[in-house]
């Protein structure tokens, strides 16, 4: 399977071409991209073309996906696995692209063993094993420390990569322990000033589940580095060993 997967990938890179003037066109709405390397610059491209050679990118309601589309959601998705590698979105192939919020039917089990059905309004919704819905209303309002394409495919890495239902499981190298009660200190400490109605500029959202904590700094990690390296400096170097990237330059300092 490993090998067959790598000499389909070399293949396709040899074959399929980066549109170059719509990358840039793309890449100026991304700010983030603009601290990359010119070598980290061409690998997130490589990337990038295995992802929309081995994903199937729909648009739902009638949305017609244009390139410029594909590889906007394409360049935001493969940034988090830069390091990591494609294999870490293995095991599924779908990313439905709805015009605007999607409304999903919810059910939940109180604790009488009653089912609650409630409609509930989304912007973004990750599946474990299975796709990953997009509103591209939402992904296109993406602004530094809110980006709905990095906070779902977080979820993706959390919940496809072990683990337990609150956060990931440490990478092999990490200290999984350190991992592990960083996160929880600091997912207590942000719950700590939301409740105080202390303003920060996290999204209070990240407040509801630990693995909400995960996307939503995972966004922050990528896309407001510096605030994030200043503000949550044990967290950030938790985060640039578990993504293996650097992204505000911090994590080799004190
Ligand atoms: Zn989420």
């Amino acid at each position: 399977m490993g090998f067959l997967r790598e000499w389909r990938r070399r293949r396709t890179l040899k074959s399929a071409r980066l549109d170059e003037t719509l990358w840039k066109k793309v890449a100026a709405k991304l700010s983030f991209l603009r601290g990359l390397s010119n070598e980290d610059t061409a690998r997130l491209k490589q990337l990038v073309v295995l992802f929309l050679a081995e994903k199937e990118m729909h648009g739902a309601q009638g949305l017609t996906l244009t390139d410029e589309v594909r590889l906007s959601i394409a360049a935001q998705a493969c940034l988090p696995v830069l390091n990591l590698g494609l294999d870490v979105y293995h095991g599924w192939v779908g990313v439905i692209v709805y015009p605007g919020e999607f409304r999903v039917r919810k059910e939940e089990v109180d604790e009488n063993g009653v089912v609650h059905t409630f409609e509930e309004e989304l912007a973004g919704e990750a599946w474990p094993g299975g796709p990953v819905v997009l509103s591209w209303e939402d992904v296109s309002l993406s602004e530094r420390g809110y980006n709905v394409v990095i906070h779902e495919f977080a979820h993706k890495i959390h919940m496809d990569g072990g683990g337990d239902e609150n956060y990931p499981a440490a990478r092999k190298d990490m200290d999984a322990a350190k991992w592990r009660r960083t996160l929880e200190e600091a997912y207590n400490r942000f719950c700590g000033e939301v409740d105080s109605g202390e303003a920060t500029f996290i999204d209070p959202y990240a407040a509801e589940h630990p693995a909400e904590f995960f996307a939503v700094m995972s966004e922050a990690f990528f896309t407001e580095s510096a605030v994030l390296a200043r503000d949550w400096p044990e967290l950030y170097a938790q985060l640039a060993l578990f993504y293996r990237q650097d992204p505000a330059g911090k994590a080799g300092g004190s």
